[in-house]
């Protein structure tokens, strides 16, 4: 065992205790393997909830990251500098986008991306246009605003009132959508596929009679591609495979490959609502984080690696296959690309939680999406041997948790 005086018991008498981590802490990372304190090797197929895109220890990471950090970390929005400048034209070359703002989280993002999206109809139509329909069970963060337009009450509920002005509607509910925009909708706001709420695509029709009801009531289609960008389903943005263009869109997680970066994309009428002095940001666009996430979007925006996401998809799927084959523990494989959840068969519902510390104890790292969803989100980049090696080891912790 590890001597470190930096363990788990320390964390309950520091932390605020929102968390509850594991008593593994990792110490070190190489591509897609990680190691702990006590020097045992673990394979990541969790990726740090779908954020280190690249891997660890990427050796252009480091490069990138050590030469903006010998050149200037930090600036104030006073002024501009050349890594967000160049991260920009990279974002709005690569997308629908012709202009971008920089945070440094996904909920950050977000925020900056409803108040837009609130102020573009104040602006323009008057202040009855401010209401906006999102979808139960979607994420977008944990500021308050926020909680107020994700559809879980787990994490909104228990904080006073409430952003007003929010309604929710069953996902990939045509009708139910039709029947609620109205004149006062400014924005409708969803996950190109809902992430932390089970791992669910949405319909493409779906998606796209959003964007025409939309259209028609001069709404604005808002898209948190926070967990779905940056390749992770085998396109840059996710929405490119549903056939439409959003008005809004959000990236962070990927982007940063783990530094803390986030960015809002949307074209340039729409960003004329967001005149000087409207919104802002300490960090925002800080030339170290640009610097990292322009090098990222480099190593991700490449044909090979995009079909490379999409030929994993199909060696993790087929591998889970076998082992369901054997032991019946998964009813549905979905997702897409590196975004995959396993849904529990009937005996195991409640207890992805159980199969998450089962290949924990393997040396497996995953996920789970709500009670019920394994999820897998590997590096992009993760070799077919730790493919292969991390199934075996997930084998290994299905087969316990079925044996009970
Ligand atoms: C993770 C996530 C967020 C929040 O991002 P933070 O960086 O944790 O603020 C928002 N939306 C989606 C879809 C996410 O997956």
């Amino acid at each position: 065992m590890s001597n470190s005086p930096f363990n788990r018991e320390l964390f309950d008498q520091v932390m605020v205790p929102n968390y509850s981590p594991s008593t593994m802490i990792p110490v070190r990372g190489k591509g897609s393997r990680i190691w702990d304190q006590d020097g045992r090797e673990h394979i990541d197929f969790a990726g740090g909830i779908a954020v280190t895109s690249v891997g660890h220890a990427h050796p252009e990471m480091l490069a990138a990251l050590k030469e903006q950090g010998e050149k200037i970390w930090h600036l104030s929005n006073i002024m501009t500098n050349e890594p967000a400048l160049k991260l920009a034209q990279q974002l709005t070359d690569a997308t629908f986008a012709e202009r971008v703002f920089f945070a440094n989280s996904g909920a950050e993002a977000n925020e900056a991306a409803f108040k837009l999206a609130r102020r573009y109809a104040l602006e323009n139509f008057g202040p009855d246009k401010h209401e906006i329909i999102a979808f139960h069970q979607g994420f977008h963060g944990r500021t308050l605003f926020t909680v107020s337009v994700g559809g879980q009450p787990k994490y909104s509920a228990g904080f006073g009132p409430a952003i007003e002005g929010i309604t929710h509607l069953p996902y990939n509910d045509i009708a139910a959508l039709e029947a609620a925009v109205s004149e006062k909708t400014c924005a409708i706001v969803m996950e190109p596929l809902q992430g932390e709420g089970g791992i669910i695509a949405a319909n493409p029709a779906f998606a796209q009679r959003a964007r025409e009801l939309c259209d028609q009531h001069q709404a604005l289609l808002v898209m948190d591609e926070i967990q779905t960008g940056v390749g992770r389903l085998g396109t840059l943005y996710a929405h490119e495979q549903l056939g439409i263009t959003p008005d809004i869109m959000t990236s962070a997680k990927g982007l940063g490959n783990g530094f803390p970066v986030a960015a809002m994309l949307t074209s340039q009428a729409i960003a004329s609502h967001m005149g000087v002095g409207t919104h802002g940001s300490t960090y925002g666009g800080n030339p170290l984080a640009c610097a990292i996430a322009s090098k990222v979007l480099e190593l991700v925006n490449q044909p090979t690696v995009l079909a490379g996401v999409n030929n994993k998809f199909e060696r993790l799927k087929a591998g889970i296959e076998a082992i369901n084959a054997k032991y019946h523990f998964c009813a549905e494989i979905r997702g897409r690309g590196l975004l995959i959840g396993c849904a529990l068969t009937e005996p195991y519902q409640g207890q992805a939680g159980v199969f998450q510390v089962a290949a924990a104890e393997q040396g497996l790292m995953v996920l789970v999406a709500g009670p019920d969803v394994v999820r897998l989100a590997p590096s992009l980049l993760i070799p077919e041997a730790d493919i292969d090696a991390g199934l075996a080891l997930f084998e290994q912790a299905v087969a316990k948790v079925v044996s009970g």
